[in-house]
């Protein structure tokens, strides 16, 4: 452990989704732009080895990092916010440890001892965190737990949280709980109780929290800032305030605005330059807020009734707005109802289509005829991995006369597979992390539309599928006008198709999702949001 590294732990109190991921980022963001470097971590208190094998509908979006790893979608945030790289060191979960520590009592390694919560796994989480602080080699290491304090669950982090003092020094370690603090109509009154009673349980733990961030949907009085200070004992400037935000890159303002940076060096008793959050408010918060036009786009997909399923999609849409000033409203299309309704009625008027990534069969048909929409009427349209394979099946069907065409996804035997395994992926088995997973580099072809977008001859972009497109299929699809204008050459694969005779029609094997940021909207989300204003 290197001795200088400050460590912050976030634990969330009460409820669930009150933005604990938005307030860790937050945190890093304000701490860096005080010149310091930070890193992040999530410790995720479920069984799984990783979310890869989870269901949107569980999880929310898995979250690819460069190395390939699937993580929580809180890193997206991290990334969104801060310059720190996320690594598969900045997510553990609770599988993560056991395997670790199961594995090295399989060995041998702990030479007949009787292996226990206390030390070992607390031991094994405590080393998790300590490699970040070193492979970092940040200033700030930020741990945000998950799940909620009383959760039975999260309780050998917290333990770990609460040892961490005792390795790396009462100074060197902060701890900030999120909490809610709710306002009840009936009674038109502030409540503290739900907030006591979550550091009640905390400090039962043994972690008494240093700040307090409390969410809230009416500003918090003196009164209730001392009333909250005086029970949970906590300083009373150390009580944030955390009000509903329009845009959740609002927040590290808010934080700024009541020094809790300051606090926080205060704490560590670090000396660092004056904040320096002028570019973030000026290109990010300042342009959310005063929009020059709405355009709306619509996203077809069929994890749609969930907010988080398509996170990073949702996000790096938001940002293609920032970087050409206009609102964007999105329209969340359930890819059934235009198996149902059709394309026509469901998305007549929008002024872009997005087809996200996705697994198995259900409602296939609906975004291949999505995107046959936006092909024939000239709608801007971006498809990413999943809506990559399925413009190639609109292609092959509509176009090229292949009467059928699929995905051996979706139909196994299907007389024409223009996308397919390679036939080395035939006998994985293991469905955990055996996709094509993280950073793959990427030629693009002269004078295309990707050339355009991109500006570049090479580029790197994050994968996370097992399917590809079947290079049997090239010359016939090329002899009809569909564009290759991105391969990955080592392998021959195809990345990047594109139409002629369209203004924006391209779609991607990869994630750019994953690489945008609110003051660095990725390219091919800028130019989609740009052609949908124009299209407007
Ligand atoms: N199901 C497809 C595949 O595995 C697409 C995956 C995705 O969209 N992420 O190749």
């Amino acid at each position: 452990m290197t001795t200088m590294t400050k460590y912050i732990f976030i634990t969330g109190g009460v409820i669930s989704s009150l933005g604990k991921g938005i307030a860790s980022a937050s945190i890093g963001k304000i701490l860096e732009a005080r010149g310091l470097k930070v890193s992040l971590m999530k410790l995720d208190p479920y069984i799984n080895v990783d979310p890869g094998t989870m269901n949107p509908y569980q999880h929310g979006e898995v979250y690819v990092t460069e190395d390939g790893s699937e993580t929580d979608l809180d890193l997206g945030h991290y990334e969104r916010f801060t310059r720190a790289e996320m690594t598969k060191f900045n997510n553990a979960t609770t599988g993560q440890v056991y395997n670790a520590v199961i594995s090295r009592e399989r060995r041998g390694d702990y030479l007949g001892k009787t292996i226990q919560v206390i030390p070992h796994i607390t031991g094994e989480i405590k080393d998790r965190i300590k490699k970040v602080a070193e492979v970092s080699l940040a200033d700030i290491v930020l741990i945000e737990i998950g799940g909620t304090v009383g959760d039975i669950e999260s309780l050998p982090f917290l333990e770990a949280a609460r040892q961490f003092e005792l390795d790396a020094g009462e100074k060197n370690v902060l701890y900030i709980h999120l909490t809610l603090v709710p306002y009840v109509k009936v009674a038109d009154e502030i409540k503290t109780k739900p907030t006591q009673h979550s550091v009640q349980t905390l400090r039962q733990i043994g972690i008494q929290p240093d700040i307090l961030i409390c969410r809230t949907e009416k500003p918090l009085s003196d009164d209730i800032k001392e009333k909250i200070s005086l029970f949970c004992n906590v300083r009373k400037e150390a009580v944030i305030e955390s009000l509903d935000v329009a845009s959740i890159y609002q927040v590290p303002s808010v934080f700024k605005g009541q020094i809790l940076d300051e606090i926080i060096l205060s704490h560590f008793g670090l000396i660092s330059k004056p904040s320096d959050l002028k570019d973030w408010e000026k290109n990010v918060v300042e342009r959310i807020l005063s929009p020059k036009k709405t355009v709306q786009i619509a996203v077809v997909g069929k994890y749609i009734g969930l907010q988080d399923a398509y996170k990073s999609i949702y996000e790096a849409i938001i940002h293609g707005g920032i970087a050409n000033q206009v609102k964007v409203e999105i329209k969340k299309v359930d890819s059934e109802d235009i198996e149902r309704h059709g394309a026509e009625k469901m998305l007549k008027g929008v002024n872009a289509i997005l087809v996200p990534g996705g697994f198995g069969s259900r409602g296939i048909e609906g975004k291949i005829n999505a995107i046959g929409f936006a092909r024939k009427n000239k709608i801007p349209f971006l498809g990413i991995c999943l809506g990559m394979q399925c413009s190639v099946i609109d292609f092959s069907r509509s176009v090229c006369g292949l009467k059928g065409a699929n995905s051996t996804e979706f139909k196994p035997k299907t007389k024409f597979a223009v996308i397919s395994l390679l036939n080395e992926q035939k006998c994985i088995k293991d469905l955990g992390g055996t996709m094509r997973l993280g950073a793959y580099p990427c030629e693009i072809k002269k004078n295309t539309l990707a050339s355009k977008i991109y500006q570049k001859n090479l580029i790197s972009e994050r994968h996370r599928h097992r399917y590809e497109f079947n290079n049997d299929f090239r010359k016939k699809l090329e002899s009809k006008g569909l564009i290759f204008s991105g391969t990955y050459k080592k392998k021959d694969l195809v990345e990047i198709i594109e139409l002629k005779n369209h203004p924006y029609f391209i779609a991607v094997q990869f994630h750019p999702e994953f690489k945008s940021k609110p003051d660095q909207a990725h390219p091919l989300f800028r130019e989609f949001i740009r052609a949908a204003a124009e299209k407007r």
